[in-house]
């Protein structure tokens, strides 16, 4: 049962493209004929973060816009999974030492899978997602959100 309920999951990831700078062209690219990401079961462009599986920020994260980006994470429905895509969302990238810049999504929200580079090549992005889908085979909901114990 789980092996069904989870081959489901990863081969059915409607994402929810945060794009914020040059990262999200390479994430557009990597949706189109050439690189085609449907074939893995990703479904590019869902509606909003309310039918939204899965959320990939790609480009710069800054620190005005950290909230709205917490915010439709927090609108996505269980199971949800972030992929953070290349440097800029992952650490501020070149922009590292910016004032007004964040240090990585994952200072706001948990990240799931890290894409490098500057930006990172579609392929980079498949590869990406490929591990966020072994991951999924991998788990339970149970292991993702852990009952709470009894007080
Ligand atoms: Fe642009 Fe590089 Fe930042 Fe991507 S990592 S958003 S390509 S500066």
């Amino acid at each position: 049962m789980k092996f069904v309920l989870n081959w489901g999951r990863r081969y059915s990831l409607w994402v929810f493209n945060f794009g914020l700078a040059c990262c999200a062209i390479e994430f557009i690219a990597t949706s189109m004929s050439r690189h085609d990401f449907i074939r893995f079961g990703v479904i590019p462009f869902a509606n909003g973060p309310r039918q939204a599986d899965l959320m990939i920020v790609s480009g710069t994260v800054t620190d005005k816009m950290a909230p709205a980006v917490r915010r439709l994470y927090e609108q996505m429905p269980d199971p949800k999974y972030v992929i953070s895509f290349g440097a800029c969302s992952n650490s501020g990238g070149p922009y590292w030492d910016s004032y007004c810049v964040t240090k990585g999504v994952d200072q706001i929200i948990p990240v799931d899978v890290y894409v490098p580079g500057c930006p990172p090549r579609p392929e980079a992005l498949l590869h990406g997602i490929m591990k966020l889908q072994e991951k999924i085979a991998g788990e339970t909901l149970e292991d993702r959100y852990p009952p709470e114990a009894d007080a």
